[in-house]
This record gives structure tokens, sequence and C-alpha cells, in this order.
């Protein structure tokens, strides 16, 4: 008895000391919520969650931490909605295909997702790798592993030869004939499959490849690649499980058979026509660009030998597009959700693709709600993140200067808190 009385008292004192509250006094608060930047504000938080926000430079109580970020400018954390944290850009992308394993894979993750947080991304949507991303994902989750929460879709669904069939530009004897299960599907019963064996395996949502893509080793960067009724398959599959649908797509023709399949978000959307954006409205389909990718594979294709010479067309071609197709899509009224595809450029310069969304005509407003409170919404979180607000996860950034004024601030925050933790 005199024992377990014991545990409990102990446990009674942890629980005490975890409950110390943190003081933040903010210099100014952009809270997601308004548009507008209140200066001197307090935010408070208990364990995980915040739990007041109020006016004027709150004074902290003896057993309270007070952070001092008075001179900066304070922000929900923000939310990368296309992140690739199984790897990163370098010119034996191809041979590490062969000779990494999956625990190589790991290590090499865990150093992505600590460069992600600490760049003020305190959740990503992971959105295809070899599965390994489940992995990390839960050991982030177990605070095992420094990272932002993630949202993976495993391994990408593709068709034999697409976008993310694994085995593409391989010798035959090795190419062999993947299927649902690495998710290579042809047809409606490998497509259910296909979605069901990612459920099975623990990933949050769907990512398929509706056309060719830049960076595998095929010739057409924008070709559909699914037929409507495996659209469709998927699709249906996937609400069936309560996941959300992404869609790579260059291509119009494979775009278009994604949106009207009710597909949840198109990335990169690079030759989208005016009557598709129309279609996106129609829909309420979102569309993630991914500015920052576009820019650097044009940039790189020019590095000689840096990629293979299927892709360095498809590069020069495809990346320097996306920019202008933002522009149109913002200002004809598409739905914008912030996302990078990290990975594909080096992990930590997320936040650059404000500066390449403000540059093509966005208010810094609307890029940062896209960033935070729109991309909650797409992953069904508005309840815990993508706002200051009381009863929400302490996900918190800072920044040096206000982002309203220069959003080049947000390439390099000061601050970084995870639920109640600071890492930054
Ligand atoms: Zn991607």
């Amino acid at each position: 008895m005199k024992k377990l009385c014991l545990i409990f008292c102990m446990a009674c004192i942890a629980f005490n000391a975890s409950s110390q509250r943190t003081i933040i006094h903010c210099g100014n608060l952009l809270d997601g919520k308004t548009n507008d930047v209140q200066s001197q504000m307090t935010v408070i938080i208990d364990g995980n969650k915040i739990t007041s926000v109020e006016k004027g430079f709150t004074k902290p109580a003896s057993a309270d931490k007070l952070i001092d970020l008075s001179k900066k400018t304070v922000l929900p954390g923000l939310i990368d909605m296309h992140v690739h944290l199984e790897g990163e850009t370098n010119k034996d992308a191809n041979l590490q295909r062969f000779t990494l394993n999956d625990a190589d894979i790991a290590f090499r993750s865990t150093v992505f997702a600590k460069k992600t947080l600490l760049a003020g991304f305190t959740t990503v949507r992971d959105l295809g790798g070899s599965g390994v991303n489940i992995a990390l994902r839960n050991a982030i989750n177990q605070g095992l592993v420094t990272g932002p929460r993630i949202f993976t879709a495993g391994k990408s669904i593709a068709t034999t030869g697409g976008h993310a069939d694994p085995t593409n530009g391989y010798r035959k004897d090795l190419m062999g004939d993947p299927g649902p299960k690495e998710g290579v599907v042809n047809g409606v019963e490998d497509a259910r499959q296909a979605v069901r064996q990612r459920y099975k395996d623990g990933s949050d949502m769907i990512k398929i490849t509706a056309t060719g893509g830049v960076l595998s080793i095929a010739k057409d960067g924008s070709n559909p690649q699914f037929t409507d009724e495996e659209l469709k398959a998927i699709i249906e599959t996937a609400k069936d499980y309560n996941m959300h649908t992404a869609a790579h797509a260059h291509g119009a023709e494979g775009m278009k058979r994604a949106i009207i399949a009710g597909i949840t978000t198109i990335e990169h959307g690079t030759k989208m026509t005016e009557e598709i954006m129309d279609l996106m409205i129609e829909k309420g389909t979102f569309y993630v660009p991914t500015i920052s990718a576009g820019k650097f594979v044009a940039e790189q294709a020019k590095v000689p030998g840096y990629y293979h010479p299927l892709v360095v067309p498809k590069a020069l071609e495809i990346g320097p597009m996306i920019q202008q197709t933002f522009n149109k899509a913002y200002k004809r009224g598409v739905k914008i959700a912030f996302g990078t595809d990290a990975g594909v450029f080096p992990h930590g310069d997320n936040g650059k693709e404000f500066t390449y969304m403000v540059e093509a005509g966005m208010s810094p407003i609307d890029a940062i709600k896209s960033a935070t409170i729109v991309n909650a919404g797409i992953l069904g979180m508005t309840d815990k993140v993508g706002t200051i607000e009381v009863g929400k996860f302490a996900d918190i950034v800072a920044t040096d200067e206000n982002p309203l004024k220069n959003i080049k601030t947000l390439e390099k925050v000061s601050f970084v808190m995870k639920e109640g933790v600071v890492y930054k």
C-alpha cells in the first residue's frame, strides 16, 4: 500500500511539474484568424495547449516560465502540404535507389525532419517515399525523433511506367512487374487494392501521380497516366477509409480527369488551363503550387550531369512555368494551399515559397493563411492547429520582422515551438 501511494505521489509531482505554464510576450501577434497584427499580446500555454490569449504583457506567476518575444512577430506553426522527408536532391539520387537500405533512408529522414521543424514547419504532409515515412511519423509521435507532425501518403500510387513506378529506368531483369502492393496499379481492382494496402500500411492519405513528372526516368512529363475508372476507384475507396487524396499533375488532361473524379488537392498544376481553374473553383479543389521545386529543378538542369538526360529537357520546360500558373490561378480565385515539394530542393528552405507566392501577386496575409488555417482544414485539423487560439496545440513560431511588411523574414524564423516544447 505504501509503495502504491509513493507511485501516486510521484505521478502527482510529475503532473504538477509538467503543468508549469509558459507565458509568451509577443511584440506582434498574427493569430491566423484575423488579418491584422495585434501588438503587445500574451499567449499562455499549459502542457501542449494554448490556454489563454490576452491583450498586453501579462505578468507571469512565480512558477511560470516566461518567453520574451516582445521584439518579434508571433504566428501559428507553419504547415507544408508537399514534402518528401525520405530524401533530398543530389546528383547521385538515381544510384542511391540501389545503394541505400531502409535503415539508411530512415537515419537521413530524421535529419530532414529536424531541419523542417527548425524552419518553422510544425506540420507537414509527406507526399510519397518508400514507406519509411510512416515509421518516421510514428517515431516523431512517440517523441523518439525531433520533427514536424506528419500526415503521410506512404508510397504514392502510379500506373506501370508512370511517375511513381519505383522501377522506372531499371535494367530489365531488375525492373520486374511491381503491383498494387508497391503502388503500381492497372485497372480498377488494382486501384482499390492499392488504397486498402496503404490503409493497412498506416498511411494517412493517398497520393497519386495523375500525369508524368519531371524527375522520373521517363520521357513524358505531362501525359495522363490513369483512366477515369481507375481514378474513380482510388478516390472512392480512399473516402471509405476517411482518407483525402492528392494528385501530382503537370499536364491538363490528367489534371482534369483527377478533378472530375473528386481529388482533394492538385500538386504543381503546371499546365492548368482557365477551364481547369474554373472546374477547380466549382468542385472546391485546392491548388498546391510548389513554385520552389519548379525554380530549383530549372536551375539545376543547367548543371551538366546533375540530372539524367531524360530529366533535363522536362525540368527546363516545366520548372519555370509554375509561378506564372500560380499567378493566374490565384487571381482567378482557385483555393491555394501552401506546399513546396521539399526534398526536390534542400529541406529547410520551405519558407522561400512565401517569397515566390508574394512575388507572383499573392498578398502576404493570404500566403500565411494558405500555410496555416487553409492547410489545417485540408488535414481535418482546424480544431487543433492553424491559428493561435485557446484550446489548440501550442504550435508557435516567431520572426524577427513583421512578415506582412517583409515576407522574406519567413525564410528564417527565429523561434519554433511545437505542442508547447521549444525547439528553437
Ligand atoms: Zn513531390
